[in-house]
């Protein structure tokens, strides 16, 4: 059995899961906002899913919204302050008397959609995140890509490549740069495209919504946002060549993204017909913790 917990911004839950991948048990709690309670309530969620299973010792794996440093073993996560700079893996493996491994949420989404998610099977695995902001992961024959400084992945900080008129004027980005990826494909982006595009304010869901009832102007602002996740998808089909892509984030539900993608990445893609499946995530919300489980590969 081994332990995965997802260590947010607001809940921390935790799964325990069979050598198959099944579900064993899980429990969730409200994260704390020190870093010792914080401690406290992770060693907790252990506790509690070796006390439902009557196993002990089990691998422990945590994903959070952040980074660890690569040289230094502390956390980087500015929506965990309190964790930030700390060495937790440490802690809580001192915690717990075990090694705990730690790993960025959006490569745990990568690893758990790879090993069992919707590109199990496919060797070079590239999760693309799409929500409140965009984030990414890659995965390489079942371990995680981190990256020499813990980026590896992070398209959402890239320009958009080919830009028209139609995608708006570039913005200011949350990492301070101007027309970053994310500015477009974000959950804001989709709502200020569709501002630009047609003058409705809408939030993402509200157009989601429209478009699925058949509302022209909506479907017109989500085949620009498809046209600019094949953009910017395209680049990374030319750098990784994934064997698959799988879209995780609230935004994977737009409604026939991926195959809108599909259609179009061989416009942008250096092969005309690129065989890089794109796909929806089959995890969601739960992808975290699942992938959190698998830091520890099977054979450990
Ligand atoms: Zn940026």
């Amino acid at each position: 059995m081994r332990i995965g917990i997802d260590l947010g911004g607001t809940k921390i839950a935790a799964v325990a899961l069979d050598p198959g991948g099944g579900e064993c048990a899980r429990t969730r709690t409200t994260t704390p906002r020190d870093y010792e309670s914080t401690l406290a309530a992770l060693a907790g969620a252990v506790a509690e899913l070796e006390h439902a299973t009557g196993a002990t010792g089990a691998p422990v794996g945590v994903s959070l919204p952040g980074i660890v440093d690569p040289a230094e073993g502390t956390v980087r996560a500015v929506n965990l302050p309190w964790l930030d700079h700390r060495p937790l893996a440490d802690d809580l493996a001192a915690t717990l008397g075990r090694p705990v491994r730690i790993a960025n949420d959006a490569n745990c989404f990568a690893l758990s959609e790879a090993v069992d998610g919707a590109a199990a099977g496919a060797a070079v695995v590239f999760g693309a995140v799409l929500g409140t902001g965009v984030g990414g992961g890659i995965v390489v024959r079942g371990l995680i890509l981190p990256g020499a400084n813990a980026l590896a992945g992070e398209w959402g900080h890239v320009p958009l490549p080919w830009r028209t008129p139609a995608d708006g004027p570039p913005q200011v980005c949350a990492c301070g740069r101007i027309g970053c990826v994310e500015t477009v494909l974000s959950g804001a982006g989709l709502a200020r495209l569709h501002a630009h595009l047609s003058g409705q304010r809408l939030t993402a869901p509200d157009i989601a919504a429209r478009a699925v009832a058949g509302d022209t102007a909506a479907r017109v602002t989500l085949d620009r946002h498809a046209d600019a996740l094949a953009r910017a998808l395209a680049g990374v089909v030319n750098l990784l060549d994934p064997d698959a892509v799988v879209v995780g984030g609230g935004l994977s539900a737009l409604p026939g993204l991926c195959a809108a993608v599909s259609a179009r990445l061989g416009r942008y893609a250096l092969a005309p017909a690129p065989r890089t499946r794109i796909v929806t995530a089959r995890f969601g919300g739960e992808s975290g913790m699942r992938g959190a489980a698998r830091l520890w590969p099977q054979e450990s």
